[in-house]
């Protein structure tokens, strides 16, 4: 029996290992292993068709068989159509010639994309088999050797099909219904949770990003950083959060038209789980909050509203932009220099009593504007109500704007809203990936929603954790019946921000990137925007310039300084202890109390407790869904901002903090000499040389003993493309 047992373990095993080396060697996905060929082939035949949108046509999403005639077509349309475009631009002005200003790297290159694609043969081929491009048999030795790179998408479900095209560009492997041995990507198309049973690799979510960008936690982490540094980040309309603060909105109002009887401002009342302008609406008075007015206070935030944006063509636009959270430790940001501008389509007017219900004038949400008769599909990047940023910028730079200047405003705002997110980021992961445990590690795509004011101040609207990578619109051409259209302006935008993810995520590329870079990059002094050269760093031959830019650690030396609130982060991961919570119980706050020598005469450890229970209590009545008793971050700085004020009653507050930090870290850090070391590894980033350039976290917190699996609190956002 027991013979019997070991023989079946030993051929378990050896199926698995030829299962490993078939899928290193296999360029394409086996039949086998991909049962949803015919998905793949409907995706080959909407792909082809999304080429034929550019001569105007569409398909219902139904056909998905009988394509091949007319996919051989518009394989030949579209080569004309590259070479045609490729001929028109030589020789021509940038600036005179093309609607779209070229952004160093986007994904506008046609001709590369095609071939890169996989859908187009381009590559002429000599008699011996040799193709010009690629050496023998069109491959190099160096990509022979090289294992693809193995993406689980079975979890990626709106963003699937921009990722099957990006995976295609790449030639890696996909796996479309999972695989057994692990895979080095999973793509989840959510939550970090979307799939609970991943060990190594990278998963494209971090935990805790939904909980941290829904409305009230995004305007609680920049408020923190506001009371830091309220110049730094005035780019985030003055918020209220509510129910809790509905008393003090109502009494600043009202003493804000006391002062001043001709005043009518306008605030926006956003639900704190809504998404895609869902439950949006403007009011005058704080007696008009639809949030009380129902039996059940529901959570929301209110905003001023900005009143002078900048207008194209008479309508109000936001711009959609795509931020890759690479690693929070050390942190690592790159932006797309492509994003997606959204149009109103009613002709905007400042807010009056009369339009404030006028949803078309005032939401640029496309989900809305969808709706409207108004709403122009278009086929080039720089018309209709969905362009791109580029072809707006091109707009502004003809009429003598200073672009540069609004592109390193707009970088400034997106590393400033991160370094407000790391600190709890930092809490939720490692609760679910402790020090020391195997788990993944995880990078993310962010969509961060900007309005440009009339003075071009850019403002953060919101951060959306699941940013609509749909390629394709939905038409409804009867009732019931949908048609999907390809995009390509959110083609030409999305695919590009998926695929060089992906070449930064490359398992090879990475280790070849943290060798070579300790973390520390060359900080420079200024933000320089570059829109000409190619940025490359050191990728794949064939492919498009990056488009992504690497904004962090690059401008490392103007930033850091912000970085205060996760070192107090730092110390709360410290005392949070072993449990594997994110909440602090009264011992590790009393023991915080006395390792970081803060009770003296004046403030006893009995003060300590008060102090606790007091700040705890209100947090908990502040987060009513909470499941979990004891101090949230949030609170923790609260408490640590009360200690600080204490201490160092004459200085400003950031100077107390800082003050503070010190004090605390200094005791701390004569204790840890006295620790005996531990081994802990960088579990926000494999590499250990690269903690250089991470914020000053002097103190590694334990490792927990346990991995948690904390049940998503909130339902999960829908993608929203807005
Ligand atoms: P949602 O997640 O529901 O899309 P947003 O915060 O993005 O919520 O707001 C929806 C839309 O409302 C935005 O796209 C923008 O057009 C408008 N908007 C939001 N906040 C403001 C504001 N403070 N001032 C002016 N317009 C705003």
């Amino acid at each position: 029996m027991s013979d019997h047992y070991e023989r079946v373990k030993i051929e378990l095993q050896q199926m698995k290992e030829e299962e490993a080396e078939a899928a290193a060697d296999e360029e394409q996905l086996s039949p086998a292993a991909v049962p949803s060929i015919p998905a793949e082939v409907a995706f080959m035949a909407r792909r082809d068709l999304s080429r034929s949108s550019i001569n105007g046509r569409s398909r219902s999403k139904s056909r998905s068989k009988g394509d091949g005639h007319e996919r051989q077509v518009n394989v030949k349309e579209l080569a004309d159509l590259t070479a045609q475009k490729s001929n028109s631009s030589q020789g021509q002005s940038r600036v005179s010639n093309d609607p779209n200003l070229h952004i160093k790297g986007t994904a506008r290159l046609l001709k590369a994309k095609t071939a890169a694609n996989g859908h187009v043969e381009s590559c002429p081929r000599h008699t011996d088999g040799k193709c010009e491009h690629h050496g023998k048999e069109g491959e190099s030795k160096a990509s022979k050797k090289r294992r693809a790179v193995t993406v689980d998408t079975s979890k990626a479900k709106t963003s699937l099909e921009a990722l099957k095209m990006s995976i295609r560009q790449l030639k890696w492997k996909e796996f479309p219904i999972g695989r057994r041995a692990a895979c080095d990507i999973y793509w989840h198309g959510v939550s970090f949770h979307d799939n609970e049973n991943i060990v190594s690799g990278q998963v494209n979510k971090f935990p805790g990003m939904i909980e941290m960008l829904r409305k009230i936690n995004l305007s609680r982490a920049v408020r923190t950083m506001q009371e830091l540094f309220p110049e730094e980040y005035n780019f985030y309309p003055r918020s209220w959060i509510l129910p809790e603060e509905y008393q003090l909105f109502s009494t600043q109002i009202r003493l804000l038209k006391d002062s001043d009887s001709t005043l009518k401002p306008t605030y926006i009342v956003k639900p704190d789980s809504g998404s895609q302008g869902d439950g949006i609406y403007l009011i005058r008075d704080p007696a008009d909050l639809r949030v009380i007015s129902g039996a059940q206070i529901k959570q929301a935030v209110v905003q001023d509203y900005i009143q002078k944006p900048l207008l194209i063509d008479k309508l109000k636009f936001d711009i959609r932009l795509y931020v890759l959270v690479r690693s929070l430790e050390p942190l690592e940001i790159y932006i797309a220099k492509e994003g997606l501008s959204r149009f109103c389509t009613e002709p905007y007017q400042e807010p009056s009593q009369k339009n404030l219900s006028h949803v078309f004038m005032h939401l640029t949400n496309y989900s809305l504007n969808v709706h409207s008769g108004n709403f122009v599909h278009s086929d080039s990047c720089s018309t209709g109500s969905k362009r791109t940023f580029s072809s707006i910028l091109y707009r502004l730079a003809s009429k003598g704007v200073d672009i540069k200047k609004v592109w390193s405003d707009i970088i400034a705002l997106v590393i400033k809203t991160v370094i407000a997110l790391v600190p709890e980021l930092k809490v939720y992961y490692q609760a679910d990936i402790p020090p020391g445990k195997p788990g993944p590690t995880c990078f993310q795509i962010l969509g961060f929603d900007i309005l440009l004011m009339k003075n071009l101040k850019p403002i953060l609207l919101e951060v959306n954790a699941n940013p609509s990578m749909r390629i394709e619109h939905e038409h409804e051409v009867s009732p019931g019946v949908f048609e999907y259209v390809p995009s390509p302006v959110d083609e030409e935008v999305k695919v590009g921000v998926i695929r060089d993810t992906l070449r930064l995520m490359d398992p090879a590329q990475r280790k070849q990137h943290t060798t070579s870079n300790t973390g520390g990059g060359s900080p420079e002094e200024a933000i320089v925007v570059e829109t000409g050269s190619d940025e490359k760093e050191g990728m794949a031959d064939s492919l498009p310039s990056l488009c992504l830019k690497q904004v962090f650690p690059k401008y490392t030396k103007q930033f850091h300084y912000l970085r205060i609130v996760e070192r107090i982060a730092a110390i709360f991961l410290r005392f949070l202890g072993v449990k594997g919570t994110m909440r602090l119980g009264p011992t590790s706050f009393r023991t915080f109390i006395r390792n970081c020598k803060l009770s003296n005469s004046s403030f006893s450890m009995a003060s300590a407790d008060i102090l606790y229970i007091d700040i705890t209590r209100r947090w908990a009545g502040m987060l009513p869904d909470s499941r979990e008793a004891g101090m949230c971050l949030q609170a923790f700085i609260e408490a640590f901002f009360y200690l600080a004020a204490r201490r160092f009653k004459a200085l400003p507050l950031r100077e107390q903090v800082l003050s503070l930090l010190e004090v605390c870290e200094g005791a701390l850090e004569g204790q840890s000499h006295s620790e005996k070391p531990r081994t802990h590894r960088s579990h926000t980033n494999p590499n250990p040389a690269s903690s250089q350039t991470s914020a000053p976290t002097t103190f590694s917190s334990p490792a927990l003993t346990r991995r948690r699996h904390r049940p998503l609190q909130l339902s999960a956002k829908a993608n929203t493309e807005n």
